[in-house]
């Protein structure tokens, strides 16, 4: 097959990528020619683990291309796919479709032949309707299908998700486009994931559902943790006693400072919007998002009881400011909410973080950045984790204790422990659900 992938993000370049691995013949395009440059010359503009690799090794098999013009990418193709970004529109909630609907009618100006149009994209329900009537208006003699294809995978494990997934969604309207996509996905046909054909409005009434769910069960979590904290319950134990329940299962399950990145804050949104929209609404979202909000806020709070009523002039040491570990994403993520509250009230906050530098040096102002939690840390009176990544799962917390002027800790990720920071020399320790100090 021969695919054009419109937009080189998270997704479309994952998708791009994994697409030629099967062997197809694949054009990734993108209106931002700083990123067609970087990947021309075998640059990845995103950090995902393991992109860098799989993406030399099919443009060396020449089953990989990048460029900025839709016409060369179409030119020849089986299937276009549109994977641009949907995001919140500015003053009411709804999912942005600028993008989407701009590249639909580029294809239709561009196509000259029969092609089968994929919504890889986060649309609402009727999105892929409107992809057709845009289309057909903008060149009514093309002979073309529409499908509905939306993406599962998550960043920081993409590659995995994508190649290994639970199930694909496919939406389709005619037989003719199922066996393009068909063909498309046939590697995993052959391997027996699971492949769930419906109509155009389920396909993407399943994506909002499924992401949707997803943030219940975080909110769920996170509003059972602060009861937790109330009643003296721990929540770490509270989630493994509920998540070895086979019906409720363990993922999902971890409390934290409230959910962000690129997905789910747009997309209860959207869904909340749409049902709003449609005289039904998303009652169970909207309670999500209102809690995901608070969840944040009571982040600050309880950062600011570790930090005896007030930010001004402390030294607070942030590990970690990316939405999750293994991406530089720092869309809506926690760190956004909770590090301009510390620098507003008058803290000196110095960060670290893997990779989420070069996203967030523009998002963050007024911090310092460091490469190394222990300089982060020296003279602070207060440490803050953020984001669980790796590098900060094992740290020395004696040696971090000592350097530091009250050593203080705020476990936002619940990694280590009271008794773990008790015993490394801490004076207080605060985390989410569980026992703290004093
Ligand atoms: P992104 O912002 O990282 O990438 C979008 C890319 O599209 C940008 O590089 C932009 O320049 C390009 N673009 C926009 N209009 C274009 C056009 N007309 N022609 C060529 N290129 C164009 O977005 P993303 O995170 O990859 O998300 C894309 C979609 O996938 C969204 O709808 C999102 O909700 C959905 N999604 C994202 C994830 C995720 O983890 N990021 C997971 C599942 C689904």
């Amino acid at each position: 097959m021969k695919i054009a992938m419109i937009g080189t993000g998270y997704v479309g370049l994952v998708s791009g990528v994994c697409f030629s691995d099967f062997g197809h013949e694949v054009v990734c395009v993108d209106k931002d020619s700083r990123k067609i440059e970087m990947l021309e010359r075998g640059e990845v503009p995103i950090y995902e683990p393991g992109l860098e690799t799989l993406l030399a090794k099919n443009v060396d098999a020449g089953r990989l291309s990048f460029t900025g013009d839709i016409a060369v990418a179409i030119d020849g193709a089986d299937a276009v796919f549109i994977a641009v970004g949907t995001p919140t529109r500015r003053g009411d909630g709804h999912a942005d479709l600028t993008y989407v609907m701009a590249a639909a009618e580029e294809i239709a100006k561009a196509a000259d032949h029969y092609i089968v149009v994929v919504t890889k994209s986060t649309v609402p329900v009727g999105t892929n309707a409107k992809v057709r009537d845009t289309m057909a208006a903008a060149n009514p003699d093309l002979e073309f299908d529409v499908a509905s294809n939306p993406e599962f995978l998550r960043e920081g494990a993409a590659i995995d998700d994508f190649m290994k997934p639970d199930r694909v969604v496919v939406g389709v309207e005619s037989e003719r486009a199922g066996r393009v996509m068909e063909e498309i996905y046939r590697p995993l046909y052959l391997r027996d994931f699971p492949i769930v054909v419906t109509d155009l409005e389920s396909a993407e009434m399943i994506k909002y559902a499924a992401n949707a769910f997803l943030a219940t069960k975080i909110t769920f979590i996170n509003e059972i943790a602060a009861l937790c904290e109330k009643v003296g319950a721990d929540v770490k134990q509270v989630s493994k006693g509920m998540g070895l329940d086979g019906r409720i299962g363990k993922t999902f399950l971890h409390a934290g400072p409230g959910y962000g990145g690129s997905c789910f804050p747009k997309d209860t949104k959207a869904l909340a919007r749409i049902g709003q929209d449609h005289a039904m609404p998303m009652q169970i979202t909207e309670a999500v998002i209102k809690i995901n909000d608070e969840v944040k806020r009571r982040m600050v709070d309880k950062l600011l009881d570790l930090s005896d009523g007030s930010f001004n002039n402390r030294k607070i040491a942030v590990l970690g400011v990316t939405f999750k570990p293994n991406t530089d994403d720092m869309r809506d993520a926690p760190s956004l909410t909770i590090i301009p509250a510390m620098v507003g009230g008058g803290a000196k906050v110095s960060v670290v973080d893997p990779q989420g530098r070069r996203e967030g040096e523009a998002l963050l102002p007024g911090v310092t950045w460091e490469s190394d939690p222990y300089v982060a840390a020296k003279d602070a009176d207060l440490l803050v984790i953020l984001t669980e990544w790796n590098e900060f799962r094992a740290l020395d917390l004696k040696q971090i204790a000592n350097g530091m002027n009250t050593p203080r800790l705020g476990d936002l990720r619940n990694i280590y422990s009271a008794e773990d920071a008790r015993e490394a020399g801490f004076e207080a320790y605060s985390a989410i659900g569980r026992p703290g100090y004093p």
